[in-house]
């Protein structure tokens, strides 16, 4: 794999692929809480200023479908960025096409161009080949910088590479190295605490850590899958019936894995009701479980104090909520807090460190969710293998 340091951009139209996938607010702005994917490609967009590159940003949002949604243009995210660079970011209403090759025509050394969100176009997720082509015809290099994005087979992450001399960004570049310490260098204890609520997509990356970590703690909803397999009672809790099965498969009674042991529950999951705390398997039938109780946060807190490397992805409740963040807020300080590396990864728990401004207390904050659980199950990674 190659990197910035091996090209010479001066001059080039560099392609870069950004991933901007950014929540958008109620007022179609990017929220500054929510601005960390943007902030995290600004390393490499300085360094190819730098370099007086001609920057070509391809980036997506949301999930159009390949067609136009006026919601999901990428205008907000170009203001944004440019608030966050100090200069102008040109932003195009199309990512192809003869207008925006008339306007890149003349595009000048140290001059940001961001393309519209690449999903308008079908042939982005369906990796067809002609797209990738007509993208490549608008720069001479291309640089991948879209860690959040790598884990998908699309054009702009596999295709264009094929056509064009390609190198990692700097963000990309950052996360190989920190994820692979966690896979290829754990100093033990390494304990891994995955939350949040899919289960499904999280299987394997626990499956992995079974092997690979002293502890694994699991809370959110994805638990109750768990505590439901367990053959607990779990009321009317989210679940994913339909992998019950499988997870009955884990070592569900390996000491390495530890479940809630007592949880927080209500029937209403918005906070309009009274919640109680009660001993894990103890949930009525109206009631769900939406947080992890006092003893199990003084659990996971003791453990997680031990570690030496420590893996976060998923909150362990509804902590959009304030009566059911104290688990995640736990969690969150504890990892804050302890000496040992950590990594932590996933939108909802970036999000959720944002709030409580402890970003600057992680070891590394991974932009990738769906990425860093792919990595670190130890799958590879299209957008990688295509740099290689
Ligand atoms: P991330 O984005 O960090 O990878 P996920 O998207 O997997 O995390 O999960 C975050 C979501 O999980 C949050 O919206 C949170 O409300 C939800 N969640 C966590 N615990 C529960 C629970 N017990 N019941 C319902 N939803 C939950
Ligand atoms: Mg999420």
């Amino acid at each position: 794999m190659r990197f910035l340091r091996d090209f010479n951009f001066k001059d080039k139209r560099v392609l870069v692929r950004v991933d901007f996938n950014v929540p958008l607010g109620d007022d179609g702005r990017v929220d500054e809480k929510e601005d960390w994917r943007l902030e995290a490609a600004l390393p490499t967009i300085r360094y190819l200023l730098g370099q007086k590159a001609k920057i070509i940003l391809l980036a997506h949002l949301g999930r159009p479908g390949g067609k136009i949604v006026e919601s999901l243009r990428l205008n907000p995210v170009a203001q944004r960025l440019e608030e966050l660079l100090g200069q102008p970011v040109v932003k195009l209403d199309d990512c192809l096409g003869g207008q925006v090759k008339e306007r890149l025509k003349n595009i000048q050394a140290g001059e940001i161009f961001l393309l519209e969100n690449l999903r308008f176009q079908a042939g982005e997720k369906n990796n067809q080949s002609d797209f990738a082509q007509q993208l490549a015809k608008l720069g001479e290099v291309y640089v991948n910088d879209a860690f959040g994005a790598a884990h998908r087979g699309h054009a702009s992450i596999v295709g264009l590479p094929q056509y064009l001399p390609s190198c990692a960004g700097l963000l990309l570049e950052k996360e190989i190295k920190a994820l692979s310490k966690i896979l290829l260098q754990p100093v033990h204890p390494l304990v891994v605490i995955i939350g949040g609520v899919k289960i499904s997509t999280k299987i394997k990356v626990i499956k992995n850590f079974l092997k690979q970590a002293d502890d694994l703690l699991l809370g959110g909803a994805l638990a109750n899958t768990v505590i439901r397999a367990k053959g607990l009672a779990i009321g009317k809790s989210v679940v994913e019936e339909e992998v019950v099965d499988e997870v009955k498969k884990l070592e569900l009674t390996d000491t390495k894995l530890h479940i809630p042991v007592d949880v927080v529950a209500s029937i209403n999951a918005q906070g309009q009701a009274p919640s109680r705390i009660m001993p894990v398997g103890q949930t009525e039938e109206k009631e769900m479980i939406l947080d992890i109780g006092p003893d199990t946060i003084q659990l996971f807190n003791r453990i997680i104090s031990q570690a030496k490397m420590v893996v976060w992805n998923g909150p362990m409740g509804v902590f959009e909520v304030a009566k059911f963040a104290s688990g995640s807020r736990a969690v969150a300080q504890a990892v804050a807090q302890s000496p040992a590396f950590s990594v932590v990864g996933g939108g909802d728990t970036i999000t959720l460190l944002e709030q409580l401004n402890l970003t600057n207390k992680i070891g590394h904050i991974s932009t990738g969710g769906g990425a860093m659980l792919k990595f670190l199950a130890g799958e590879k990674l299209p957008g990688l293998e295509a740099l290689e």
